[in-house]
């Protein structure tokens, strides 16, 4: 048999449906260069993204094959050439890419070869019907599927038997963000990370999770957006140690469902209430946010390790995101599309749930009284200031309490920027706006 396997966003040998059958059979590894991809994606990651993909192209000729890469409109010509006997891919969730799949569906089934949809960037299958909250989700379909879970991992390849096809290829390109090379890993160091990250921390994720340290979290987001390792993995590792990470992992797939069921929340609140809210537009103020120019040290330290690193801990992730949409009133759009294009692990999905969530307008999300205060969110995660000196350098000798008060910090450090709102004041103006909003969209039901 000779199989046709599409590469997507699974860049790994190890624990990958997509060679399944590389043991007895010819596989042609496949890549699709999406021009659409190559605009929306930020620099982070799509350097993140390249380097992973030669790394795979360069370990798989190491065993014998070869991964070819072509455009969208070479696809026809490329099956005419290979005539595979079965096409393999990873299904996605994204409305874009959910077009791109039926548009290579219609094509296969013209050219009457047979193919195989795979269940890729989730843990558990699709649902048939969406779900409301996380809750249901997680009591009513996750558990219950992943309790039925088939826990072997897929085996790792040694050999391709890859036949040579004379088809011209097109050239990969070599994206070079600063803000990515922190995380560029190679499949064995992110296997490496991973196990150390198990062995000494994951048994107290619960616990430390929402500080603002180094091992607080995994950190395995970048590498789960780019699948340099198994969603299916981590889950196994996982689940005798820490039901919180495996409630985590949950969330990634109740934001892919909602995306899927949902696809108009691209660019639309998910509760259809908070439509018209009359979010602001400010491009000065929302420049201040995106270059931690705030005056509130958390948010500026967040904001500035976004633009240096492309990755952000969540409790601050949603500090910030709280911070522009609820003090600042600023659209919940400007703020998830400037994630979109700074962050390493950058997943639609993930990110227009989270946004929505924060913002109050999502599914299952936080009330719009429940506005964090990012003093007290300082206060508590990083209680002795560590993070905010580590980002934000003016600040190197002001002491803990201090940065996390509500005076002004221009008193003692006069080259840090002045705040830029009153806390309590722009709280309450978005608690009476949304108010008065919610009302009248109740009224009007
Ligand atoms: C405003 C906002 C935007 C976000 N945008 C993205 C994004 O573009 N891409 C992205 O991968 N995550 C996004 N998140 C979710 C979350 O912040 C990151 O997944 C997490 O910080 C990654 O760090 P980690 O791998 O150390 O997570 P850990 O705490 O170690 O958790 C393990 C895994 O569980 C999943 N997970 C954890 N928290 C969440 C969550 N809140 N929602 C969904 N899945 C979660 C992730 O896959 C994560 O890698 C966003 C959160 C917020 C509040």
């Amino acid at each position: 048999m000779r199989v046709v396997a599409i590469v997507r966003r699974e860049l790994r040998l190890h624990d990958n449906p997509l060679w399944q059958h590389a043991g007895g059979h010819e596989v042609i590894p496949l890549f699709v260069l999406d021009p659409f991809n190559q605009e929306e994606h930020g620099e982070p990651l799509r350097t993140l993204f390249f380097f992973a993909l030669k790394q795979l192209s360069q370990q798989i000729s190491q065993r014998g094959g070869h991964l070819y890469v072509i455009a969208p409109d070479q696809q026809e010509a490329f099956f005419a050439l290979a005539k595979p006997d079965l096409v393999l891919f990873c299904e996605d969730h994204e409305p874009h890419l959910r077009q791109r799949d039926a548009t290579l569906v219609r094509l296969l089934q013209r050219l009457g070869i047979r193919y195989q949809a795979l269940q890729g960037s989730t843990l558990s299958p699709m649902p048939k019907e969406p779900f409301k909250t996380f809750t249901q989700f997680y009591k009513r379909h996750f558990m219950p599927n992943m309790a039925n879970a088939d826990p072997t991992p897929y085996p790792t390849p040694h050999h391709f038997r890859t036949p040579r096809l004379p088809f011209p290829e097109v050239t990969l390109p070599q994206p070079q963000s600063n803000a990515a090379k922190l995380w560029l890993a190679t499949e064995e160091e992110v296997q490496r990370r991973w196990q150390k990250y198990v062995r000494e921390h994951l048994s107290t994720y619960e616990q430390t999770r929402n500080f603002l340290t180094e091992e607080a979290s995994s950190r395995m987001s970048p590498y789960i957006r780019c699948g340099l390792i198994s969603l299916q993995q981590l889950w196994r590792d996982a689940k005798e140690i820490s039901e919180a990470y495996v409630r985590e992992l949950a969330w990634h797939d109740f934001y892919a469902h909602l995306l899927h069921f949902f696809p108009e929340t691209v660019n639309t609140e998910w509760r259809p209430e908070w439509r018209g809210f009359p979010w602001r537009h400010d491009e000065q103020k929302f420049e201040k946010w995106c270059s931690g120019q705030t005056g509130i040290p958390l948010v500026d330290a967040a904001m500035r390790q976004l633009n240096e690193e492309g990755w952000l801990p969540n409790r601050v992730r949603m500090v910030v995101a709280s911070f522009l949409t609820k003090h600042l009133q600023i659209d919940w759009r400007w703020g998830e599309r400037y994630f979109y294009r700074h962050l390493v692990d950058a997943d639609l999905a993930q990110n227009l749930g989270n946004w929505q969530w924060t913002a109050g307008c999502g599914a299952d999300a936080a009330p719009y009284f429940r506005i964090f205060n990012p003093l007290l969110q300082g206060q508590k995660f990083d209680p002795n200031g560590d993070y905010i000196r580590r980002y934000v350098p003016e600040l190197r000798h002001v002491p803990a309490e201090r940065l996390h008060q509500p005076e002004p910090l221009t008193t003692v450090v006069p080259d840090y920027p002045p705040l830029m709102v009153d806390l309590t004041a722009a709280a309450q103006s978005f608690q009476e706006i949304a108010q008065t909003h919610l009302k009248r969209s109740n009224r009007e039901d």
